[in-house]
């Protein structure tokens, strides 16, 4: 059972889209002379970046040799996921058909990459195919690997342990959290890079909340444990949610990073830095009564045993680019986005939004044999919609310095209302009929 008012939230969400739909079909009429080439183009991955991209050279290019390699036949809106684990919409509503969101000129595989080869140029396929490819975009994303944290396997959606990262677990949080009858509720961040790191922050603002709301906010004691020294590494959303979860009464566990859990006992044991001393760690157990975590997460094999990607150091295994211009530094013909690069700090759906038209622009440029000094850049855009509780959100956005920015013009540190209104209806509408469709 959802929250009350789910048929009135449907409401709004169908009108939302039914609105931008119709002003995305008007500007779908714009289109600038496609350019003709007979060069073959490879995506692998037909997740945000994939798609979005999918979209934007179909626009741009006359008849496009198009070919997208995709496992899966559904289609995630994952930033959904925090309002399905909410009790607010139903998992199906944000999950929807591939083919619906295909442009018709795509070939479609459905399979997955398990080798790119960018000294052949050739990329196969789980089922042995060898696709040939004159230009290739990596959008792989992540993937999670719940048995790379010791005592985790087998155990998540029992046993008090959820997650909102799939769409499934979200749905299992929304029964743990809307079930929950008191006791220690434990929140925790991980040390490694994560897609959207504010995540674990927004579901733990919900459930306090929801205890509220249910009664049992007296009999527990909501705990956020994080490897950070505070709750944003920008001051000005810093202070806002160190405030939060003042008023929430969240204790704040710092330096706390998640090595292992003993779902017998519900205990989970955290790598402890020392204030002053960060290389310096100890051990300390803490009780649960419900944990959320997020499971650690890499890019797929593929990539990884790929030359695209790090061979060594901390960004072993993660895609390289040239973060401003998203080509790769040695394979001029290859291009990548969204969560599987090494960029810092982007590894969200709205920096996939900002990178994908200084991609296609840069691969354009140097399909047409063009210079670098052509490029468009992307500067690191990325926002994360902070939702600090039913009915507020902060809109972070920031850049690669950690600059805060703001689409509007006021103070983008305060939670508000009509971003909250933004979050459910008309970012998931500006989603599937501008985003996907190459217009926004
Ligand atoms: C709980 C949650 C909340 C979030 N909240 C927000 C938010 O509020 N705002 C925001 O902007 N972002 C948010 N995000 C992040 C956002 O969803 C991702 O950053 C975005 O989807 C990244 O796009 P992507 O295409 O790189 O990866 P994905 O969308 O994950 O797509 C990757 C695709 O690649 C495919 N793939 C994987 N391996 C292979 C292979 N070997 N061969 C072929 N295909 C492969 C996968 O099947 C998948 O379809 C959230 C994410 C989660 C999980």
């Amino acid at each position: 059972m959802l929250l009350p008012g789910a048929r009135r939230r449907q409401a709004l969400a169908r009108a939302a889209e039914l609105a931008l739909q119709a002003g995305f079909a008007l500007a779908a009429r714009r289109r600038t002379a496609p350019v003709r080439t007979a060069a073959r183009f490879v995506i692998v991955g037909g997740g945000t970046a994939g798609l979005t991209v999918a979209a934007r050279l179909c626009r741009a290019l006359e008849a496009p040799r198009l070919t997208l390699i995709e496992p899966s036949c559904r289609h995630l809106y994952q930033p959904g996921q925090t309002l399905v684990a909410a009790g607010l919409f139903a998992k199906a509503h944000f999950v929807r058909p591939q083919r619906h969101y295909l442009p018709r000129a795509v070939t479609w595989l459905q399979d997955r990459a398990v080798l790119i080869d960018p000294e052949r140029q050739v990329v196969v396929t789980g089922n042995g195919t060898p696709v040939p490819y004159d230009f290739l975009v990596v959008a792989t994303g992540v993937e999670l690997h719940p048995e790379q944290l010791p005592g985790l396997e087998g155990h998540l959606g029992r046993d008090g342990l959820c997650t909102i990262y799939t769409p499934e677990q979200a749905e299992q949080t929304w029964h743990m959290l809307s079930s929950f009858q008191g006791g220690t509720a434990l929140f925790t961040q991980p040390a490694t890079p994560i897609k959207c790191g504010g995540a674990p922050q927004k579901i733990m603002y919900l459930a306090a909340d929801l205890f509220r709301r249910h009664g049992v906010h007296r009999r527990t004691q909501v705990i956020f444990a994080t490897p950070g020294e505070r709750l944003f590494g920008i001051d000005a959303y810093a202070r806002t949610l160190a405030g939060v979860a003042a008023r929430k009464g969240v204790v704040c566990a710092f330096r706390h990073r998640l090595v292992e859990v003993r779902a017998a006992q519900r205990q989970a044991v955290f790598a402890v830095a020392d204030e002053h001393h960060p290389t310096s760690e100890r051990h300390e157990v803490l009780s649960y009564d419900l944990l959320h975590l997020v499971p650690p997460m890499s890019p797929p094999a593929a990539v990884q045993q790929s030359p695209l990607a790090h061979a060594s150091g901390p960004q072993q295994g993660w895609l390289q680019v040239d973060r401003h211009t998203l080509q790769h530094p040695r394979y001029a013909n290859v291009f990548a986005l969204g969560d599987v690069i090494d960029a810092p700090g982007t590894k969200t759906g709205a920096a996939v939004r900002k990178q994908a038209p200084v991609l296609v622009h840069n691969l354009l440029a140097t399909l047409q044999g063009q210079d670098a000094s052509r490029f468009r850049r992307y500067h690191g855009y990325t926002s994360c919609p902070l939702i600090t509780g039913y009915g507020r959100v902060m809109l972070a956005e920031f850049d690669y310095d950690l600059r805060p920015l703001s689409t509007f013009p006021w103070d983008p540190a305060r939670p508000r209302r009509s971003m909250w209104l933004l979050k459910l209806y008309l970012l998931p509408a500006l989603y599937w009929h501008g985003m996907l469709r190459g217009l926004a």
